[in-house]
């Protein structure tokens, strides 16, 4: 029998540590390393160029590093991949993949709502490419002869849209998918598993857990890593073998955590749901209609992130912010504590304001990644705040 995830998330990059003698993950921290035979070393060079993982001695540490290596041996394991590449940050593993795609054409096909920094690289010209924005239905009629990518993030940030993987796999054609997968984590969902041919993960999200680590992770196929191997030989978007370390270190609980998390939100979900402030609450363990459903098949939960608009806007949002005392107003989500934050005005600021209301994100909208804290604790804060919203303070005119 397949072993089940939470065996495997305890155990997955460790294979060999028993052969080692040792019962942590070593840590590898150098820079160079020693040559002894010369045509060996430049033939283990070689093969890191050419995007290979070296047999013999990495040479140096911009082409390869065992730490981390068995991270991504870990993360491929999860995520059902043959292989994985890690990078310095979400943004680094999603730059190196439109990067290793560019030789095939420079256009894309993306559907919103993706983070705000990934929109922004898209529109922003800071990169050669050409983007088609479309739905979940009009993929299909969208890729062009030069499309290189598809990319698709599901759960959505931050309107926790879930898009169907395998029909936009299907509309793609031979063109490869990407999924952001950062909101589910391989806990949750395994994108390759329906098609994909890249899930990208922003590491400093669940995957580290923590809060402590910058990092990004794509799990993909061999013939697809060799190309963002060769990209981040060349431009040095590395991860750090320590932060590597905590990464791996943190997957061992990842299951355990995202379904602490998971069981709180849907409890925070449901209060939120009913409470007369709140105009709906985005949440892909809720239907339309704001009850309880199952999520998409393609997802094993619905997750520990949720968004939820309140009727008083821009003014009631930002009092909730200003107004939590256990909950931290923060960006970034997937951390041990819960963080609530305001995605127009903080991590969607830089998208096209018309685009930003189309997809959803309203003034009055906050998003709530729920942390490990009980789910009473939670509520009475979230909601003494979410009451405060019930009747907001209007600016009244002077001497009124
Ligand atoms: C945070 C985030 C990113 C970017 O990751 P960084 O590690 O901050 O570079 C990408 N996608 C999603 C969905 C994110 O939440």
């Amino acid at each position: 029998m397949a072993r089940q995830l939470h065996t495997r998330a305890v155990h997955a990059g460790r294979d060999d540590l028993r052969t080692l003698g040792v019962h942590a993950l070593p840590i590898d921290l150098s820079t160079t390393y020693p040559v002894e035979n010369l045509e060996q070393a430049t033939a283990d060079l070689d093969a890191a160029v050419s995007g290979m993982i070296p047999r013999g001695s990495p040479v140096y540490a911009r082409l390869h590093n065992p730490t981390v290596g068995r991270f991504e041996a870990a993360v491929a394991d999860l995520e059902g991949a043959e292989t994985a590449v890690a990078f310095a940050s979400g943004m680094a593993a999603f730059t190196a993949c439109l990067m290793s795609r560019l030789p095939r054409g420079r256009h894309v096909v993306a559907v919103r709502p993706v983070y705000g920094t990934t929109d922004h690289l898209l529109e922003s010209g800071l990169l050669p490419v050409d983007v088609t924005w479309a739905t979940p239905a009009t993929v299909g009629s969208s890729v062009r002869e030069d499309t290189c990518l598809v990319l698709i993030e599901t759960p959505g940030n931050p309107t926790l849209q879930v898009v169907d993987i395998a029909s936009v796999v299907a509309q793609a054609g031979a063109v490869p998918v990407l999924v952001d997968s950062t909101f589910a984590s391989p806990a949750l969902q395994q994108p390759l598993r329906h098609g994909a041919a890249f899930a990208l993960h922003s590491g400093t999200k669940f995957l580290g857990g923590h809060g402590d680590v910058v990092a990004g992770v794509v799990a993909t196929s061999e013939v697809l890593a060799r190309p963002l191997r060769q990209v981040r030989v060349a431009t040095g978007g590395l991860l750090h073998p320590l932060a590597a370390y905590l990464l791996h270190r943190g997957l061992a609980t990842l299951p355990l955590r995202v379904e602490r998390a998971q069981h709180s939100a849907g409890v925070l979900a449901r209060r939120l749901q009913g409470h007369p402030a709140v105009s709906r609450v985005l949440y892909p363990g809720l239907d339309r209609t704001g009850r309880p459903c199952r999520p998409h098949p393609q997802m094993a939960g619905p997750g520990a992130v949720l968004a939820f608009e309140l009727k008083g806007g821009y003014e009631a949002a930002r009092g909730v912010m200003e107004s939590v005392k256990l909950i931290v107003p923060a960006v970034s989500l997937g951390s041990t504590d819960t963080l609530i934050q305001h995605p127009a005005g903080l991590t969607h600021r830089v998208v096209d304001p018309v685009a930003l209301a189309v997809s959803g994100v309203s003034p009055g909208l906050l998003r709530l990644s729920v942390g490990l804290e009980d789910p009473a604790d939670l509520w009475a804060d979230l909601g003494q705040a979410v009451d405060r919203a019930i009747a907001p303070r209007r600016v009244v005119a002077a001497g009124a």
